[in-house]
């Protein structure tokens, strides 16, 4: 399980081992000094950084030197377990719900959350709420509103309340990345992390490294980012935890080429999961219309997919929701200038969530209706099958019901001769008894080949009965019939049937009834069978591997015999 080892970071980076193990010794010093010299250490460790690379977020060197320093931080906080959840953990991950007002379902929890640090500051849920503003402004690039909301806070804010003091915190990181104070940033980040897990916990100090990790500006090192979460993920893959959540949902993120498809599948799998109150609800519409694609277009399932579509449509209700709940915010906390300010930002999210709502609605038509032509496909297949003889690939006695009549009536009404004959294999039992039941089969397979080269497409050919064949010959008079059908028994008789080395004489008697009623109905079309078959067992009577013709007028007697 302990996988750490594969995912070092030492291996991607070009910093000098020495300067490598100076570092790596300050964050353990970082770590075990007092509060009072912590601030040193730390500056410390930004003089070395600051000796090789510049406090610029386009510096790579910048992104290795983080990468580093998260990597030996984690080194030591994912050695130690938190005994419980601590009240701030749980608090950074109702703040992945945000914005959280009095409607919101987690309003509750929220102030269940807070219940200490409203009972010494009763203003906490109004401070909150300045903190969420604080956010929003962020969210909105509204950094000039946000500055002067950081300066009203700074001195408000202590460290006692730890919950508001870190959101303010993560606020404050984004405000300084904006105005480029990296290295004021780093420090913070450095302090923040090493104190609260002093005083938290280490689950919550390994979310801020992940939380690092996240907004870190990778550029090409992205692969040492997906190095960062694995190692934590090789660590806590068996929770069902916030930073589990946060590493998974960042993997599955990722770029194709760096985490392929199949693989966020398998991380989406394990994410929806988690208790429902860990993803918000956007993070949820995500996962779940991934999981609609997956399954819609790589591997048409698409039951699956509807059901996933039908969660994602639910969770992009819950988003517009949200958005509606942040204007109104918005509209109570803002100053008007500051709102005016903020409606582009409104309108984007506006546009992203109607393009989402429209991709959504395609994505799940476009699955209907692929589930709705695989359904009439395979109904046509069964309907295909039905009427199919299964052994030899021809038409069956079904079809014959179902088609024929309508067929044998338009050949009347455009006066088109019709003829039916029916063909019986001679002493078939004894092919079978002779050469065994697999011969026999060969034997009707073999024939039904020879029919089916034999005839026109626009002939029908059925499997009458087990070793019984119907034709019918469309636009075919008597005299042709007779030449046609005639041919066709000398030609079976010479084939060589061979199975297994065993050479099988075959021979057929046929039967052939043309009649041309203008008018035909049901009756008539089984009284052209019958003929057909009586003529055939005058053929037989007559010797066999011949063919006898059923003409009307001498009632019921064959006139003609060929052999
Ligand atoms: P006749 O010349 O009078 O037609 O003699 P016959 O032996 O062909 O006639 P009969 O009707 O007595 O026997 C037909 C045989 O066809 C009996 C049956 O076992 C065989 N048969 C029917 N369907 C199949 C099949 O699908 N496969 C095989 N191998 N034999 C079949
Ligand atoms: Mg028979
Ligand atoms: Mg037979």
């Amino acid at each position: 399980m302990h996988t750490s080892r594969s995912f070092e970071i030492a291996g991607f980076t070009s910093i000098d081992i020495s300067v490598r193990e100076e570092i790596k010794s300050l964050i353990g010093k970082l770590i075990a000094v007092d509060d009072v010299s912590r601030p040193d250490v730390a500056g410390s460790i930004l003089q070395i950084v600051e000796n090789h690379c510049a406090f610029d977020n386009n510096d790579p060197l910048l992104c290795e030197f983080s990468g580093l320093i998260i990597d030996y931080m984690l080194s030591y906080f994912l050695s130690v377990k938190s005994s419980h959840e601590s009240v701030l953990y749980h608090f950074l991950g109702l703040i992945n719900h945000s914005l959280v007002t009095a409607e919101s379902p987690y309003y509750h929890t929220l102030q269940e959350n807070l219940k200490p640090v409203i009972a010494e500051f009763p203003q906490a849920m109004e401070l909150y709420d300045r903190l969420q503003l604080l956010y929003i402004f962020t969210e909105n690039h509204d950094f000039d509103s946000a500055r002067t909301l950081i300066n009203e806070l700074e001195s408000v804010v202590t460290r006692q309340q730890a919950q508001l003091w870190v959101l303010f915190h993560l606020a404050k990181a984004r405000v300084l990345r904006h105005e480029n104070k990296i290295k004021e940033l780093m420090r913070m980040r450095l302090l923040m992390i090493v104190e609260t897990y002093e005083v938290d916990s280490s689950d919550s100090a390994i979310n801020f490294l992940l939380r690092w990790i996240i907004v870190i500006n990778w550029q090409r090192h992205t692969v040492m980012k997906k190095a960062l979460l694995m190692r934590v993920y090789g660590r806590i893959s068996d929770q069902k935890s916030l930073n589990c959540a946060f590493v998974l949902y960042e993997l599955f993120t990722f770029e194709d080429r760096l985490v392929p498809s199949a693989e966020k599948l398998g991380y989406q799998k394990k994410l929806i999961k988690f208790p429902a109150s860990i993803l918000n609800v956007q993070q949820l519409q995500i996962l779940y219309f991934f999981a609609g694609n997956y399954s819609c277009g790589v591997q048409s399932h698409f039951k699956e997919s509807i059901q996933n579509y039908q969660y994602s449509n639910y969770f992009l209700h819950k988003c517009w929701e949200r958005l509606l709940s942040l204007s109104s915010f918005m509209r109570k906390h803002m100053e008007p200038e500051q709102y005016y300010k903020a409606m582009p930002f409104l309108d984007i999210r506006i546009h992203e969530l109607s393009d989402q709502v429209s991709m959504q609605n395609n994505a799940y038509v476009e699955s209907l209706q692929a589930d709705y032509n695989k359904i009439e496909e395979l109904y046509e297949k069964v309907g295909e099958l039905s009427l199919t003889d299964s052994l030899t690939g021809l038409r069956n006695r079904r079809y014959l019901e179902n088609n024929l009549f309508q067929m044998v009536v338009l050949a009347a009404r455009h006066k088109v001769p019709v003829c039916f004959s029916m063909i019986d294999i001679d002493f078939f039992k004894l092919t079978n008894d002779t050469f065994g039941h697999l011969a026999g089969d060969y034997v009707l397979k073999e024939l039904a080949k020879i029919l089916i080269n034999e005839f026109r497409k626009s002939d029908i050919i059925i499997r009458y009965g087990g070793e019984e064949f119907l034709v019918i010959l469309f636009d075919s008079d008597v005299d042709r019939s007779i030449r046609i059908m005639d041919d066709l028994r000398l030609k079976i008789s010479q084939y060589n049937f061979e199975y297994r080395h065993h050479v099988i004489p075959v021979t057929v008697s046929i039967g052939i009834s043309c009649d041309n009623t203008q008018d035909p109905n049901h009756s008539d079309l089984n009284k052209f069978i019958t003929h057909a078959d009586t003529a055939m067992y005058q053929a037989k009577n007559e010797g066999r591997n011949r063919l006898a013709v059923f003409t009307t007028g001498t009632a019921g007697i064959c006139d003609k015999a060929l052999a």
